[in-house]
């Protein structure tokens, strides 16, 4: 395939492995794996609660989106926020993809293990501070992602001081809705995210007389989560609409950015990615025909959600009333999704006991109603000692993880061509403690 106009040879391995999930029993008695590697073994080698990763199917998600768009000039930039370990990033910059950052400090993360993938990076995120538009100006980044009009005259200003011109993209704000969950629908107007699209050209225009600032694309992104291809091709469709109309004032762009947020199958195992990604692929490529520039995307989910679990180990079984209670070494602060979306996960045991599955709420130990992974599921019998997997954990797992109960956030392990390795060690006390300052 061609890719920023070298030959990049992929494997093109078979669907069936890009289909859903890495995890999976390989024979009865055995218990789960990620690819070739136990999570039993796993979770003895380094401790629960363990974020487990498949980076083969990562690298593989890539190639789905690199494939599906390989008729025009385009580049996948990763939505770091989604999973921002190091090992990761390096992992997609090695495989040829961009990045979509939203702070300074994700920024630092690509600089720091893929200082030449510096060229293939937006800066999305609706404040920015002039410290981190100095960092992504002198980094050359491809375009910033401009929320407003205040952020455009700061991005100018910076700019000027510099003296590096700024490429910008105006986030335009499309008015489509997204069904998702409320907190992560981002495309109407009613909603904090990017510029009114009916503004758009007059600050396009406005900024034409500015030196230090070169109009460089346009962006959008409607959300999170969204299943259904539909809205971005109709977001896609009003942005092509809106670089027609600059292209005859002159202004004409070399970007467009149609955002991330396609959804998986949180669910279900029998979920086709290929097929979704070439639906959403098609969505875009009708809403974009007559456009020649370089198309951006930004996935986060969908090129690390399905890839992770996170393996805990049962604390207790309690009953309270008519409820059983699963206690798990996990708790909200590894994995907040179900107290902040009310999101599904669905949750294996590791080594299935025979027995009939019982109605449980799997919980960790926080003493907060929100600390939960699952209510009133039905599940195979759980002893102490028993590992669960908490599946499609990789994506807004640990990214939002926290110390809440001063509790060590989780070692990380990727899986890759049946080797396992940590890429990022379990907290100890000592590294908590170390900001903290005692007063006399
Ligand atoms: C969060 C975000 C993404 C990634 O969204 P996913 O649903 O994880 O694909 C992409 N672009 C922007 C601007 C975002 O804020």
């Amino acid at each position: 395939m061609f890719f920023q106009g070298k030959l990049i040879v992929t494997s093109h391995s078979s669907p069936s492995s890009s289909s859903s999930r890495p995890f999976h029993y390989p024979q009865p008695g055995r218990g789960l794996y990620c690819g070739k590697v136990s999570l039993d073994g796993l979770a003895r080698r380094f401790g629960t609660p363990l974020y487990v990763y498949s980076g083969d199917q990562i690298a593989e998600r890539l190639s789905l989106f690199q494939r599906a768009f390989e008729g025009r000039e385009h580049l996948v930039c990763y939505a770091v926020k989604a999973n921002s370990a190091l090992a990761i990033l390096k992992l997609l910059a090695d495989r040829g993809a961009g990045f979509d950052i939203v702070s300074g400090g994700e920024l630092e993360r690509v600089l720091a293990v893929a200082p030449e993938a510096a060229g293939r990076v937006v800066f999305s995120g609706a404040g920015k501070t002039a410290a981190e538009i100095d960092l992504a100006l002198n980094a050359n980044i491809i375009e910033f992602n401009v929320e407003s009009e205040v952020e455009l005259a700061l991005l100018a200003a910076r700019a000027r001081k510099l003296k590096r011109k700024a490429r910008f993209a105006l986030r335009v704000n499309p008015d489509v809705f997204a069904d998702t969950h409320p907190y992560i629908s981002t495309g109407l107007r009613e909603h904090k995210f990017g510029i009114d699209i009916r503004k758009a050209l007059g600050i396009y225009k406005g900024a034409g007389g500015n030196r230090w600032l070169e109009a460089h694309g346009v962006s959008v992104h409607i959300g999170s989560q969204i299943r259904s291809a539909q809205p971005f091709g109709a977001a896609v469709k009003r942005v092509e609409k809106l670089v027609g109309q600059l292209k005859r004032e002159g202004i004409e762009l070399k970007s467009v950015d149609a955002g991330g947020g396609l959804g998986i199958d949180y669910h279900s195992g029998a979920f086709d990615a290929a097929a979704k990604v070439a639906e959403y692929a098609a969505a875009i490529e009708k809403s974009l025909a007559g456009f020649e520039g370089r198309l951006l995307i930004e996935p986060g989910r969908f090129l690390v959600a399905q890839a992770g679990a996170l393996v805990a180990k049962v604390l207790a079984v309690k009953r309270n009333g008519k409820k059983t209670f699963v206690i798990t070494d996990a708790a909200m602060n590894d994995l907040i999704r179900p107290a902040l979306y009310q999101a599904h996960h669905d949750i294996e045991p590791v080594k299935p006991r025979p027995g009939k599955a019982r109605v449980v709420d799997v919980v960790g130990p926080i003493c907060e109603s929100g600390d939960f992974f699952a209510h009133d599921r039905a599940m195979k019998p759980l002893e102490p000692g028993d590992l669960v997997a908490i599946l499609d954990a990789g994506a807004y797992g640990m990214a939002q993880s926290s110390n809440y109960n001063t509790r060590l956030r989780p070692a990380e392990v990727l899986v890759e061509g049946g080797k396992a390795r940590l890429i990022r060690r379990r907290e100890t006390m000592a590294d908590l403690l170390a900001p903290e300052i005692t007063l006399p």
